[in-house]
């Protein structure tokens, strides 16, 4: 199949230290301009709290800017993420997805903190607030930092996949709405709901398809095909997968620490151009005369690591 590099210019996933990114919103923003990225949607987990700076700081570098929020679900008791585009935070529904999302994050992190502890890798309430302030936003990687710092743990995989994950000894139950909820309340809401990073979740090959159609019949938009670390026999497979079920398709960076994605290089993508039209395109969120169309900048060769 024809390949190319693309440069869509837009990054539609990306967290600040509102959630368990490692830079405020505002900063967030400039590493995004000196990355040449032209339109970017900040989608910290389960919060839109640095929206509004990110909005001005976005407005102040000349950087087209969209509401994101990356919800947490779950679907077949396995934790998905939806990343939510181009709505308003103050929409009632909104708020009471977030309401119900904090609680449950707060609730989970004591759990974490209790369970942790017992299994012998102890942290204290008080260390999990200094980590991450606000009680509703904090997540694994807050509590995976500081066990690091202590020595107890190697890095985020050590913490969060041998510790924190099902099965494992210090897994605390997620309590997350269910998946078939939340799509219809986003798109009441007026939201543009994209599959996040589809390899991450376990399902055989009928599985998948299963849950593609599922995410389109309950108002799903389209599928992250590349996101972060993504591999081309992802793209391939996810992408043919969207659409055939009549998703778009999407590419972003999960970005989080400059140290991980810190190159200008990662903005672009390797996909097929034939299917450039397939892209998910917020069109009404900015002003197109401003923003020129994608371009494919190469042919062939390898994605960009
Ligand atoms: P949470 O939303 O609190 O369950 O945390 C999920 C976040 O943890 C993800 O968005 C990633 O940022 C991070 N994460 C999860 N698993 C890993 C892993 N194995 N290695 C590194 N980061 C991880
Ligand atoms: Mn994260
Ligand atoms: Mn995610
Ligand atoms: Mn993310």
């Amino acid at each position: 199949m024809s390949r190319g590099i693309y440069r869509p210019g837009i990054e539609l996933h990306c967290h600040s230290n509102c959630s368990d990114g490692s830079l405020p919103p505002d900063e967030v923003m400039r590493h995004l301009r000196r990355c040449g990225v032209r339109v970017a949607a900040l989608t910290d987990h389960d919060s839109v709290e640095g929206l509004e700076l990110a909005r001005s700081t976005a407005a102040e570098l000349g950087l087209g800017f969209i509401n994101g929020c990356e919800f947490s679900a779950l679907h077949q008791g396995q934790v998905i993420h939806v990343v939510a585009l181009d709505f308003d935070p103050a929409e009632p529904r909104i708020q009471r997805l977030l309401h119900a999302a904090g609680e449950s994050r707060a609730e989970r992190a004591r759990g974490l903190c209790a369970a942790l502890t017992a299994a012998g890798f102890p942290v204290s309430w008080e260390e999990a607030l200094a980590e991450q302030p606000r009680a509703e936003a904090i997540g694994r990687p807050h509590l995976a930092q500081i066990l690091i710092r202590k020595g107890l743990c190697a890095d985020f995989d050590d913490a969060i996949g041998k510790l924190m994950e099902p099965g494992r000894p210090a897994h605390v139950p997620e309590t997350w709405i269910e998946l078939r909820d939340l799509l219809p309340r986003l798109k009441e809401a007026g939201a543009t709901s994209v599959m996040a990073h589809p390899g991450r979740y376990r399902f055989s090959t009928e599985g998948r398809r299963g849950f593609f159609r599922a995410f389109k019949e309950w108002g799903g938009d389209a599928v992250e095909i590349l996101c972060g670390q993504g591999s081309g026999t992802d793209v391939q497979r996810f992408g043919s997968l969207a659409l055939r079920m009549e998703l778009k398709i999407s590419a972003a960076s999960d970005f989080h620490h400059k140290s991980k994605w810190g190159r200008p290089n990662h903005y672009l993508f390797d996909i097929p151009p034939r299917w450039q039209d397939k892209l998910l395109w917020l069109g009404k969120s900015w002003d197109p005369d401003n923003f020129p169309a994608p371009e494919f900048v190469a042919a062939a060769g390898p994605a960009e690591a």
